[in-house]
C-alpha cells in the first residue's frame, strides 16, 4: 500500500508550490490507491503563524484533495501535528546514539561562534563535521561522567556523526541517482537545545513512523536528501522512494515564482484569500481548473493534451512524465485552462455549481436562464465574467461603444429603427426573415439593419449571437432598447 504525505510547515498561507505539492502527492496516491496524509510540521515555535494550517486545510478543501488522513482527520499513525509528538523524538534520538549515529553536543554559542571566526579567516566557511569535531565539547570527546553531568544540566544538542569521505548514494525518482562526498555535509543539529527536534531528525522519524513510501516534495528539499538517507542508515530502517518536484520559476524565466512578484505583475500566488492578498478562489477560478493549471507546473502528458478534470489527472498521473527541468509560471495560461473548463460544462451544472453567483439572475430570468447562459457562455474565462456577460439580459445598454456609434452613424438609424419597432410590433418570431424582406424591398443593406439592431439591444457591435439574443430578452425590451438608441 502507497502512503505519501504532504507535510507543510504552518509559517504562512500556502503558495502555489505547496500546493502543487500536496497535487502531486494526492494524484499519485490515488493513482495507486494508497493513503494521503497531511502533517503539519511545527516544531519551530517561533515560525510559526497564526491561522496558516487553518488556511491549508481549508485551501485543499476548496480544491477537492483534502487528505485521507490529517490533524482533522485522525487516522491510526497519528498525531499529525509534529509539536504534539516530541516525546517519541526524544525516545528516538536516544536510539539513534544508542546506535552510535549521532551524539551530544556540548558547545557554548560562544565556543561556536569562535571557531567559526578562525575558520572563516582560515578557509572562507565553518562546518562542524569529522574534520574538527573531536576538538569540540561534546559526547565523543568527553569522558562519560562530565558527559552525564552535563546531560543532566539539559544544555545539550544531539548532532548527527557524519562519517568523513564516504559516497552517500541517494535515489531520486526525477533525477535518478544522486552521489553525495559526505565531506560536503555538516554534522547537522537533530535535537535543539529546547528539546525539539529539528526538520530533519523530525522529518524522518515521523515518514518511518507513518510508513510513508514515497516522499514527494519540493526541489529545494533535494541537498537534504543525503542527510536524511544517513538517517535512515543510522536507525537501520529502509528508506521511501523520493520525488523532488523542479522548481517554479516567475513568467521570465529568472528565479523563483514569488509573492512579490505575483503583487507587481497583478497575479495570485495563494488558492484563498489571505490578508490583504486575493486568491485563486476570490479571483473567479474553478478549483478544478486552477488544480489542472498547478499539474502543468512539472507534468505533462505524452499526447499534449492539457485539460483535465481531475478524476482524469488521477488515472494519468505518471511519474515517469514530471520533468527535472524548472517550470515556468504563466498566468495567462492559467485563465486559459479555466476558460476551458468553464466552456465544458453544461449550462446546467455551471448554474448549479454557482449557486450564489446566479440567485439574483434566477430570479429575473427564470427560465430563461440556462438559455441565456448557453449563450455567452463561451465568453466567460473567469466566474467574475459570468456577471459581465449576463448584463446583457438584465439591464439596457448604460453607454454605447463609440467606435460603434460612429460606424452605424452612417445608416439612417431612424429610419431602421423605425423599420425595426414595425416588424417588432408583432413579436420575435422569424425575425431575420422578415428583416431580410424589408431590406431588400427597401434595398438597404441587411448589415445596416443587423449592426444598428446590435447597438440597440447590446450598446455595441461586439457580443452573443443577435437572433437568439432578442428572442431571449423578447419584443418589450427590445422595442425599449431601439427607442433608447434612436433617442440617443
Ligand atoms: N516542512 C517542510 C516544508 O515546509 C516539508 C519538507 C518535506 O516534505 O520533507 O516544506
Amino acid at each position: 500500500m502507497e502512503r505519501v504525505r504532504f507535510a507543510p510547515s504552518p509559517t504562512g498561507p500556502l503558495h502555489i508550490g505547496g500546493l502543487r505539492t500536496a497535487l502531486f502527492n494526492y494524484l499519485y496516491a490515488r493513482k495507486h490507491n494508497g493513503v494521503f496524509v497531511l502533517r503539519v510540521e511545527d516544531t519551530d515555535q517561533n515560525r510559526k503563524v497564526e491561522g496558516s494550517e487553518n488556511y491549508i486545510i481549508e485551501s485543499l478543501k476548496w480544491c477537492g484533495i483534502e487528505a485521507d488522513e490529517s490533524p482533522v482527520k485522525e487516522g491510526s499513525f497519528g498525531p499529525y501535528r509534529q509539536s504534539e509528538r516530541r516525546e517519541t523524538y526524544g525516545e528516538y534520538i536516544k536510539q539513534l546514539v544508542a546506535n552510535g549515529a549521532a551524539y551530544y553536543a556540548f558547545d557554548t554559542p560562544d565556543e561556536l561562534a569562535q571557531a567559526r571566526e578562525v575558520a572563516e579567516k582560515e578557509t572562507g566557511g565553518f562546518k562542524y563535521n569529522h574534520s574538527n569535531r573531536m576538538t569540540f565539547s561534546n559526547s565523543l570527546t568527553l569522558d562519560a561522567k562530565r558527559v552525564d553531568d552535563l546531560l543532566e544540566k539539559g544544555d545539550y544538542v544531539v548532532r548527527l556523526k557524519v562519517d568523513a569521505n564516504r559516497e552517500v548514494v541517494c535515489n531520486d525518482l526525477v533525477r535518478g541517482v544522486v552521489r553525495v562526498n559526505s565531506n560536503e555535509l555538516e554534522d547537522k543539529v537533530l535535537m535543539k537545545k529546547d528539546g525539539m527536534p529539528t526538520y530533519h531528525f523530525a522529518n524522518v522519524v515521523d515518514d518511518h513512523l507513518m510508513e510513508i513510501t514515497t516522499v514527494i516534495r519540493g526541489e529545494e528539499w533535494l541537498p537534504s536528501l543525503p542527510i536524511h538517507e544517513l538517517l535512515y542508515e543510522g536507525f537501520g530502517w529502509d528508506s521511501p522512494k523520493f520525488m523532488h518536484l523542479p522548481l517554479i520559476l516567475n513568467p521570465s524565466g529568472k528565479g523563483k515564482l514569488s509573492k512579490r512578484d505575483g503583487d507587481k505583475n497583478g497575479y495570485p500566488v495563494f488558492p484563498l484569500q489571505w490578508n490583504e492578498s486575493s486568491g485563486y478562489k476570490e479571483q473567479g477560478f474553478l478549483p478544478m481548473a486552477h488544480l489542472n493549471y498547478i499539474a502543468q507546473l512539472g507534468w505533462s502528458l505524452e499526447d499534449g493534451k492539457e485539460i483535465q478534470t481531475l478524476a482524469e489527472m488521477e488515472k494519468n498521473f505518471d511519474v515517469s512524465r514530471v520533468q527535472k527541468a524548472g517550470a515556468r509560471f504563466d498566468f495567462e495560461k492559467a485563465k486559459w485552462v479555466n476558460k476551458e473548463h468553464l466552456s465544458r460544462l453544461s449550462s446546467k451544472e455551471l448554474i448549479a455549481g454557482q449557486e450564489d453567483l446566479f440567485e439574483s439572475m434566477k430570479s429575473i430570468l427564470g427560465d430563461r436562464l440556462e438559455h441565456c447562459v448557453e449563450l455567452v457562455k463561451e465568453r466567460f474565462e473567469l466566474l467574475s465574467d459570468i456577471e459581465v456577460q449576463m448584463n446583457v439580459f438584465m439591464n439596457d445598454p448604460n453607454a454605447y461603444d463609440e467606435k460603434s456609434m460612429k460606424r452605424i452613424s452612417k445608416f439612417d438609424v431612424n429610419e431602421i429603427g423605425g423599420h425595426l419597432n414595425d416588424l417588432l410590433i408583432n413579436g420575435t418570431d422569424n425575425l431575420k426573415e422578415r428583416i431580410t424582406e424589408r431590406a431588400k424591398e427597401l434595398e438597404i443593406g441587411m448589415g445596416a439593419f443587423m449592426q444598428v439592431l446590435r447597438v440597440a439591444v447590446v450598446g455595441g457591435l461586439s457580443g452573443p449571437d443577435l437572433m437568439p439574443l432578442v428572442e431571449l430578452i423578447g419584443k418589450d425590451v427590445t422595442l425599449r432598447r431601439i427607442e433608447r438608441l434612436i433617442s440617443n
